[in-house]
């Protein structure tokens, strides 16, 4: 038997959790599909679960473990009744309403949840180089955030792989904590924009090794040092750094989207300006999936407050036509 709903969330991070508080206490019964502990990509709690200190979140003067911070977020939202489901999302469709949702078997001819609306706060996943070193180091000197985790190595060597905007943002960001910043890049020439580019090369702290791969990040308990190869000559290195930003690139959770909801050409749900609207009514969108620019837990929880807030209204204006309509 599918069941009816009025609100599902697709997402756990931040951004789904503070959407399945407010709905929660707008009783509008939300099931949120928090993902599965298989995947990385869509774990529940999100990117904060791989992650260590939080110390910008507000209200944490003392700072937060990011797991424990999603924790206490996924059990307040329960202390108000939302229906959390450790299950992941298979297929969605979009194109009818009520909107049908899919956990477990996609091709099942009956949809598991029928909702009339639907929040989608899948996230997004910093791409890694895929070494096993870097993902047991990651929150241990291993980072994708500069913003996150740069005031923890004041005075400190560190790195940064990439030679994209993010790459240049991240690295000029870090100087401001970091005696110097290596940008480990495997092509010589940078894929980051002609200004970014100048910046970064023009500030004393940042120096650069080109045409270069790390091969693995050495370390006990946090980074102590990175295994470089140089692409042209083969030839390997050491390079002495207590940190690792892992800066090539992020990809939006929106595969189960594609072909129904609007996708930017980087692949991020748009959203109308100023609200979490997506391009199908009743289908609103928050978090990371949505934001290329700022990435922030407290962004993302403000965002999934915002399509809560829509979704509410939304309800109510469907359920007032519904009603004089019959
Ligand atoms: P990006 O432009 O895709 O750059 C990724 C970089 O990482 C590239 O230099 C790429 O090398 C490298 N890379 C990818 N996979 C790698 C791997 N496995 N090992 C080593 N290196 C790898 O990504 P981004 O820098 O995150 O930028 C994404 C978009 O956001 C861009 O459109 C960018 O302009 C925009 N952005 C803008 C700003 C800003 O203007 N302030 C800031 C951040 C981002 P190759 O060059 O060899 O491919």
């Amino acid at each position: 038997m599918t069941e009816k709903r009025n609100v599902v969330i697709v997402g756990s991070g931040p951004a789904g959790l503070t959407a399945a508080v407010y709905t929660a206490r707008a009783n509008l019964e939300p099931v949120i599909l928090e993902g599965e502990p298989s995947s990385t990509s869509d774990q529940p709690g999100g990117q904060l679960m791989l992650t260590t200190e939080v110390e910008n979140f507000p209200g944490f003067p003392e700072g937060v473990m990011g797991p424990d911070l999603m924790t206490r977020m996924r059990s307040q939202a329960e202390r108000f009744g939302a229906d959390i489901r450790t299950q992941k999302a298979s297929r969605v469709n979009l194109q009818v309403h009520p909107f049908e949702i899919w956990v477990g078997d996609p091709n099942a001819t009956e949809p598991t949840l029928r909702a009339d609306s639907v929040i989608v706060a899948t996230g997004a996943q910093s791409l890694m180089l895929g070494l096993p070193n870097e993902s047991r180091l990651l929150g241990f000197g291993v980072s994708t955030c500069a913003t996150c985790d740069g005031f923890f190595f004041r005075d400190r060597d560190i790195a940064v792989v990439g030679g994209g905007d993010s790459a240049m943002e991240e690295a000029m960001f870090l100087t401001k904590f970091a005696r110097t910043v290596t940008i480990i890049h495997r092509r010589d020439t940078l894929r980051a924009s002609h200004i970014m580019a100048e910046r970064a090369q023009a500030n004393e702290k940042i120096r650069f090794i080109w045409n270069s791969t790390v091969t693995d990040v050495i370390g006990t308990n946090t980074v102590e040092r990175l295994e470089l190869q140089n692409l042209q000559t083969g030839a390997t290195s050491t390079l002495e750094v207590t940190g690792l930003f892992v800066a090539i690139g992020h990809r939006p959770n929106t595969d189960l989207f594609k072909g129904q909801l609007d996708l930017g050409d980087d692949a991020y749900l748009l959203t109308q300006p100023g609200s979490s609207r997506t391009n199908i009514e009743g289908v609103f969108a928050c978090g990371d999936v949505q934001d290329s620019t700022y990435r922030q837990a407290i962004t993302a929880a403000g965002s999934g407050c915002m399509a809560a807030i829509d979704a509410e209204r939304w309800l109510e204006a469907f359920h007032h036509s519904n009603a004089a309509h019959h």
